[in-house]
């Protein structure tokens, strides 16, 4: 069959995401636009994981989860798990190194957890965008050391990206690069992928990555990224 995958989207954790973006709302949204795997990538946290998995079995689609981490470098970097624990004590390891900037939901919006009834149950006290104490060399060990899949996020967009740090992509041991098709950035071989990004219902599914496979799930989307049989797609 063929899986329609969006792996990069932010939920109403992440100061950037409208509140709208509720994991429920999010899991919605993907199965109206005919996504059939999806991952919830929140800023340096996974705290949303546990309401994401339940609203996705809920809509039946299926779910990697993970998180959207800064580097050192001021890299985002897309890690991906199959299973949640591993990525809510990633993104814990990860948000335990953010400085210790105190978040202003005035300014920046808000921050909030929710159950899986969609009640806040939590606010994250330290500024989510700011950049963790990890390279990005550092990040891709503890990812794999969990199992997890390391793919720079969106690597030639102008901003946050190896492009707009590094002005390269360093040798390391990636499992894809995300790309939004801005900049001109040289990834080898590397197999692509692209995603929403999204911050809001309307964007989940506008951009996806298309491979073959006997069901969705994280060992169909590994296998299609070791075997380079993934297929970046954007809505017209
Ligand atoms: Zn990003
Ligand atoms: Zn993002």
């Amino acid at each position: 069959m063929t899986i329609r995958a969006d792996l990069h989207i932010h939920s109403c954790l992440s100061p950037c995401g409208e509140l709208t973006m509720s994991p429920r709302a999010i899991a919605a949204a993907a199965a109206e636009s005919g996504i059939n795997l999806l991952a919830l990538t929140d800023h340096n946290t996974a705290r949303n994981v546990p309401a994401f998995a339940a609203a996705c079995r809920d809509q039946g689609v299926a779910a990697v989860f993970g998180c959207e981490a800064t580097s050192s470098e001021e890299v985002h970097v897309l890690a991906l798990f199959e299973h949640e624990r591993d990525a809510i004590e990633f993104g814990d390891e990860v948000y335990a190194t953010l400085p210790d900037v105190r978040h202003d939901p005035a300014r920046f919006g808000d921050q909030v957890v929710v159950d899986e009834e969609e009640s806040i149950v939590a606010t994250l006290p330290k500024y989510l965008i700011a950049a963790s104490a990890w390279s990005l060399t550092q990040l891709g060990r503890l990812i794999h050391g969990r199992g997890g899949l390391f793919i720079p996020a969106h690597v030639d967009r102008g901003s946050f990206s190896v492009w707009s740090q590094l002005g390269f992509l360093p040798v390391d041991e990636y499992d894809a690069v995300e790309r939004v098709g801005e900049g001109r950035i040289d990834t080898g071989d590397l197999p692509v992928i692209a995603a929403s990004d999204a911050h809001e219902p309307g964007r989940i599914g506008c951009r996806a990555t298309e491979f073959e496979g006997a069901g969705p799930g994280f060992a169909a989307l590994g296998a299609a990224l070791r075997e380079r049989r993934v297929r970046p797609i954007a809505r017209t």
